[in-house]
């Protein structure tokens, strides 16, 4: 079994907490995205799951064998590190097949899964290179491919891509994902890179400061943020998040922003947790939810940003910003004032004391 069950897992390094208990249920065969700032306790929860580190408290089961005191060697887990940990004095043929020569497999076995794996990451005309003749590209690819031989019931990657340049990362996301299809290993993959979390993930564990915030399918953390750390740290832009206090309209319930005016009124799910809300709300939205309309909130411009298919349009100044994303010929240049009208439908409100979702 290779499911992993933490439970109540905690760790400190003197007086410093790098991790708060945490309960996480990863299923066997799952891809989960451990997420979150740097310094939030992502590799730290990683080197205890590898058994680097020793928990200070809690447990770590793999399937239902309790792995306090296995050493990493006897946990049958494969890890990849940011840090590329390949013989650079070898070839690439010799280095995807060190792990199964050190296990005394039959050499046609050897042979046969090193020629797989070499095909499956696209290396088999570089097979008889030397590694310190390979690119910093390449030989990550290496690197995960040397784990990836040995075929681990659970694999381990913390930040294997951020070393690598920006196309090529595109690349390895689908590879990663294919070879996680094939193989139906239990994939831990630590990352800061809310977009590698999104493409990859089955579920996401997004943390700070040491304590797990929410666990979810990336469509569900972006949908349905937990609280107002995940709102703006999922999505690029993140989430928009306006300070403001439910008011009565006419029309319906809305939320008064203060210099931003009276929102457009919230559909029926918004209101009736705006109503159980006491004191001020946080009115989050996404930038890419948005419609230019009569009806909207009215700001003016501040900066454009043309990124090719889409432009993200700056709006507000002071306390009172957000960001709107439009096709990338939306008529709105600097110092024009625009109506961004939120889609009902995808507003969110949060609790402005505590920042959870109500
Ligand atoms: P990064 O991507 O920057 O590594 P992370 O989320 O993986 O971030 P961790 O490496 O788990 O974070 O570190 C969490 C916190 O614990 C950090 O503040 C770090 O400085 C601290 N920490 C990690 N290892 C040790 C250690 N051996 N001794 C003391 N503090 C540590």
């Amino acid at each position: 079994m290779s499911a992993i069950h933490l439970e109540h897992l905690a760790k400190r390094f003197g007086g410093f907490t790098a991790l708060k208990a945490m309960d996480l249920r990863i299923e066997d065969g799952e891809f989960m995205a451990l997420l979150g700032p740097s310094g939030c306790g992502k590799s730290t929860t990683m080197n205890m799951i590898a058994g680097m580190e020793t928990p200070s408290e809690g447990r770590i089961l793999f399937g239902d064998r309790d792995m306090a005191g296995v050493p990493m060697a006897r946990r049958g887990v494969g890890f990849v590190f940011q840090n590329y940990a390949i013989f650079t004095h070898m070839t690439v043929r010799q280095n995807l097949s060190y792990g199964l020569r050190m296990t005394g497999r039959p050499k046609s076995e050897v042979e046969r899964r090193t020629l797989d794996m070499a095909e499956f990451l696209q290396l088999t005309p570089l097979l008889d290179r030397r590694a310190d003749r390979l690119s910093v590209n390449i030989l990550q690819r290496v690197a995960i491919g040397r784990s990836a031989v040995m075929e681990p019931a659970i694999f381990l990657l913390d930040e294997p891509l951020s070393n690598v340049d920006a196309a090529f990362r595109a690349v390895m996301r689908t590879e990663l994902k294919q070879l996680q299809r094939q193989f139906r290993q239990t994939m831990v993959y630590v990352t800061h890179d809310q977009l590698e979390a999104m493409t990859m993930a089955d579920r996401i564990a997004v943390m700070d400061h040491g304590v797990l915030q929410q666990v979810g399918r990336p469509i569900d953390v972006y949908n349905d943020p937990a609280n107002t750390f995940v709102a703006a740290f999922i999505g690029s832009p993140g989430m928009n998040l306006l300070r403001g206090r439910p008011v009565r309209t006419d029309r319906g319930l809305a939320v008064d922003l203060g210099v931003l005016g009276v929102t457009p009124p919230l559909a029926a799910p918004q209101a009736r947790a705006a109503e159980q809300a006491r004191g001020e709300v946080i009115y989050g939205f996404r930038p890419e939810q948005t419609t230019l309309a009569r009806e909207g909130i009215a700001s003016p411009v501040s900066f454009v940003e043309r990124i090719g298919a889409r432009s993200i349009v700056h709006l507000g100044d002071g306390p009172a910003v957000f960001k709107a994303v439009f096709e990338n010929d939306v008529p709105a240049a600097v110092g024009d004032v625009v109506r961004v009208l939120p889609h009902a439908d995808a507003v969110r409100l949060f609790d402005a004391q505590t920042g959870k979702a109500l």
